[in-house]
């Protein structure tokens, strides 16, 4: 790594000719800071970048793919900075190329039920232009007002519709990347079908920025649902919440758009951070959010209530229908601010992502209970328990030192991920490895299977310029 070369004030000029001198940071740490994390709560997995620039076009994203090769230094790429593995960040320095502005939607193509737009579109803003049509894009991260859809296809993103709908990779069919050396590719096209050599497309996506950098995307669409039902259901204990999840699909047989559980302390942490009061939650122990759609707003309704019957038959304490917006919006705020509720009462947290086969779902507490116990630490959880995908949280206890807390938290997460991997689990369902994670890796991926990871990205990128540190080191 010490290899790369220093980014000198040449360099930087070169930089300021190829995408303009206004959108160049250069020696202003202060304006610097904004770029030098992502929602990664740890400090260590934070990097100060040698310089920013923000191309507006593919060809500029290109030039500089070339000068950093020929001049031997790492490229980051980088969106909205909301990732939760450290991916987006200058790690070791370097050049850090934010796309921010490039946010255009380049074409809604009703007829043939697609969109083409530019990775630094706000996720949000793209599915609502593209539902004035009357299409849909399923993909839902709980972070969908910030994040950008070029960052959602670098890490697959899932989300709250992952169990109906798929998660991101789903809906991508093509796309313009300027591969690590500079070149310009177009994998792809608006083809459902397409089986011309290798699926380049799917290899991009959840690359986590290291084997291209997307500048277009080519984006399937789907008819727009045209009714929407959400529950908010009350139990006693997670335990018993955990447990009606598979059945809801298994003995009701609708699978739900989305079901995200939360346990008591996230929810009254949510409430905290969003002035709600947690009393109209009636103390519950955890709750489910419930959401059904489809065309037929009787149909969706009928199934919402033979979901209620289900979790009332199963130990459910009560149950609350949202139909209108703003009550849907009011109960999806909780579930989407778990994440920033946690950081602001504890920086000290690690935010984990573990995803495990959704049968062994209620195995995952009993592990996280045994767990808090022995290392004294607390584990609240939530997350898309219709996917097995669960965001627990270790948070460090205020007992502890910090210096007990660093040396502490890699021993917790070892044995979580020891234990989920027996489950036939993984460390992460969609925030990916990034800097975060991948000491982890060899929990749960064999030397073979990381090795052809390894080839894949020394074949695309054998100077090892773009993302390097990221998912593992070469
Ligand atoms: C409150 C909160 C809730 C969240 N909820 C979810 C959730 O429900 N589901 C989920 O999946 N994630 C979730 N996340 C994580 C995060 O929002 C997603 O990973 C998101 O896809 C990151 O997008 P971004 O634009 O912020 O990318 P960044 O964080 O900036 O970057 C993420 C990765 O993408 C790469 N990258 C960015 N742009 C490009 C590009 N144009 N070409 C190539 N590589 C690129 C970067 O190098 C990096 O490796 C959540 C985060 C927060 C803070």
């Amino acid at each position: 790594m010490s290899a790369y070369h220093k980014v000198t004030k040449d360099i930087v000029e070169e930089l300021k000719q190829i995408v303009g001198d206004k959108h160049v940071i250069f020696d202003d740490e202060e304006k610097m800071e904004e770029y030098s994390h992502d929602e990664v709560a740890e400090v260590k997995f934070h990097g100060m970048p040698e310089v920013v620039v923000k191309p507006n076009r593919t060809e500029e994203i290109s030039a500089i793919m070339k000068l950093a090769n020929r001049e031997n230094i790492p490229v980051t790429p980088q969106g909205a900075k909301s990732g939760l593995s450290g991916g987006g960040v200058a790690a070791i320095g370097g050049i850090l190329l934010n796309v921010e502005r490039m946010n255009r939607i380049l074409e809604i193509d009703k007829a043939n039920m697609m969109a083409v737009a530019e990775p630094g579109i706000i996720t949000n803003d793209f599915s609502a232009e593209v539902q004035k049509e009357g299409l849909f894009f399923a993909g839902y991260p709980m972070s969908l007002l910030t994040c950008y859809l070029g960052g959602n296809v670098a890490e697959n993103a899932g989300g709250g519709k992952a169990i109906k709908y798929g998660v991101t990779g789903r809906y991508i069919i093509g796309l313009e990347v300027v591969l690590p050396s500079g070149e310009i590719a177009f994998f792809g096209g608006k083809r459902v079908k397409d089986v011309t050599g290798y699926n380049m497309v799917q290899l991009m996506v959840g690359s986590e920025g290291t084997l291209g950098i997307f500048t277009k995307i080519i984006v399937k669409l789907i008819p727009l649902p045209k009714a929407k039902i959400d529950m908010m259901v009350l139990f006693e204990d997670l335990q018993t919440a955990i447990d009606v999840v598979p059945k809801i699909m298994t003995e009701v047989g609708v699978i739900p758009t989305g079901i995200e559980f939360m346990d008591q302390l996230t929810l009254e942490t949510c409430c905290k951070h969003l002035g709600q009061n947690p009393d109209q939650y009636k103390n519950a122990g955890a709750f489910l959010i419930i959401e059904v759609d489809g065309n037929d707003e009787e149909q969706v309704l009928n199934e919402c209530l033979d979901i209620g019957d289900l979790c009332t038959d199963n130990g459910a304490i009560d149950a609350f229908v949202a139909q209108t917006p703003a009550d849907q919006e009011k109960i999806w705020a909780l579930r989407r601010n778990a994440a920033e509720a946690f950081k602001a009462i504890s920086p000290r947290q690690s935010l984990e992502d573990i995803v495990v086969p959704m049968s062994t779902i209620p195995r995952v507490l009993p592990i996280l209970r045994d767990l808090s116990k022995k290392h004294e630490v607390f584990i609240p959880c939530y997350g898309h328990a219709g996917d097995g995908n669960l965001h627990a949280t270790v948070i460090k206890n205020p007992d502890h030192t910090d210096e007990h807390w660093q040396d502490l938290l890699p021993k917790v997460l070892t044995d979580l991920y020891s234990e989920i991997y027996k489950l036939g689990g993984t460390i992460s369902g969609e925030h990916g490895v990034g800097s975060k994670l991948k000491q982890y890796l060899p929990l749960v991926l064999g030397k073979t299977e990381i090795e052809s990871m390894k080839s894949i990205k020394r074949a695309l990128d054998p100077n090892n310029i773009l993302n390097p540190g990221k998912i593992f080191d070469m």
